[in-house]
């Protein structure tokens, strides 16, 4: 009888993390008993056996150069018991046995610069996109608004005083490969790209570009006797898919290209429907280092939240309660006929979706 081939590891899918985590945590591995929160950026789980683990929660930059990554391994191996876990967040925790060293990391931890918290009913770390260093479509640098952004947050990620947890997320480009979260902050073309007919036909695989565009909203032409492409601006919904297998159709602009804020997404069931956000600002200046437009509106719209929600309301719950006229009227934002979703299809759109039936 032939024995069964044993399988051989591959070079992708996902790896075994057993062996990276803290030797407790595999020890008690889907065993535990409880876990609390002793204060904000601290989980403290107790397994069945009786073993406990605090793991300290602290933001990063997400970004990192060599120096920031040898800085908190240094913490890890001086302060904490030598492993980490990065969360989907980019917050980094730090696993320890003993409760008499969650004080003296926390300590280390701020006074270099990471702050502590996170957890629970905070605006925790913002996830963000790829931005200019491995994407080839960015509009804006993803990174450099969360690290702004998060400057300006920097309390409430210390603190629980939100009304539930806040997940914020920014977008480098209309794809939004940031997801759904109560915030997003998405880059917003308003114009279609300009096509540099001189370098199509050397730069560009012509079917290819064609079948990108999700419209169908481009098709083979020839200009000045070189073949090349054309856009139907009617159609044009200025996504900037066909940029990256184009080059030459540049989408990107100073001016044309800002800033929107959605609100009211969710991916969690936790007491209701995951959600689809909705836009309630436009057209907000792509203004680098600090965005500081776009913070003065995420802020006022955080700020109304945490004053008018109920405890636990997420903010689609709490916009959902009051209704979006007073969201308007609450935040004083300006309404346009652009924003929310009011197109007579919605339902459709929303019921391509595997989560949400209605
Ligand atoms: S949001 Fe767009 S540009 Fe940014 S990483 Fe995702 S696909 Fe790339
Ligand atoms: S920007 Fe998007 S919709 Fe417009 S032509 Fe390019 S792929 Fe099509």
């Amino acid at each position: 009888m032939t024995q069964a081939k044993i399988r051989r590891a591959i070079e992708s899918g996902v790896p075994d993390n057993k062996k990276y985590l803290h030797p407790l945590l595999v020890k008690n591995y889907g065993d535990w008993k409880y876990h609390d929160r002793p204060r904000p950026g601290v989980l403290h789980h107790v397994a069945h056996g009786g073993d406990e683990v605090w793991s300290v929660r602290a933001g990063t930059q997400r970004q990192m150069d060599i120096h920031t990554i040898r800085k908190l391994c240094d913490i890890a191996d001086t302060f904490a018991e030598g492993r980490v876990r990065f969360t989907i967040r980019s917050n980094i925790e730090f696993m320890v046995s003993d409760e008499k060293k969650v004080a003296p990391l926390i300590a280390e931890l701020e006074s270099s610069g990471f702050p502590v918290g996170g957890t629970g009913n905070s605006v925790t770390m913002i996830a963000h996109t790829q931005g200019w260093l491995h994407c080839d479509i960015p509009g804006t640098d993803a990174s450099g608004v969360v690290k702004s952004l998060m400057d300006e947050l920097y309390e409430e990620f210390r603190r629980e005083e939100m009304p539930n947890r806040v997940h914020i997320s920014t977008s480098c480009c209309e794809i939004n490969c940031g997801g759904q979260a109560d915030l997003a902050i998405i880059v917003q073309h308003t114009k279609p790209p300009k096509i540099n007919h001189d370098l199509v036909a050397n730069v560009c695989e012509r079917p290819t570009v064609v079948a990108r565009c999700p419209v169908a909203a481009i098709r083979p032409a020839m200009v000045n006797g070189k073949p090349s492409l054309e856009i139907d601006e009617a159609k044009c919904m200025c996504c900037g898919a066909c940029y990256p297998p184009c080059p030459p159709m540049q989408i990107n602009d100073p001016e044309y290209s800002k800033l929107a804020i959605w609100v009211g997404g969710k991916n969690s069931n936790a007491r209701g429907k995951p959600t689809f956000m909705k836009m309630v600002a436009s057209g907000l200046p792509n203004n680098p280092p600090r965005w500081t437009e776009v913070a003065e509106v995420v802020k006022n719209i955080l700020h109304t939240y945490k004053e008018d929600a109920r405890p636990w309301e997420r903010m689609a719950d709490w916009i959902d309660r009051i209704g979006w006229p007073q969201f308007f009227e609450k935040t004083g934002l300006p309404f346009t006929k652009y924003l929310i979703d009011d197109w007579r299809g919605s339902r459709n759109n929303l019921n391509a979706s595997t989560h949400i039936r209605f």
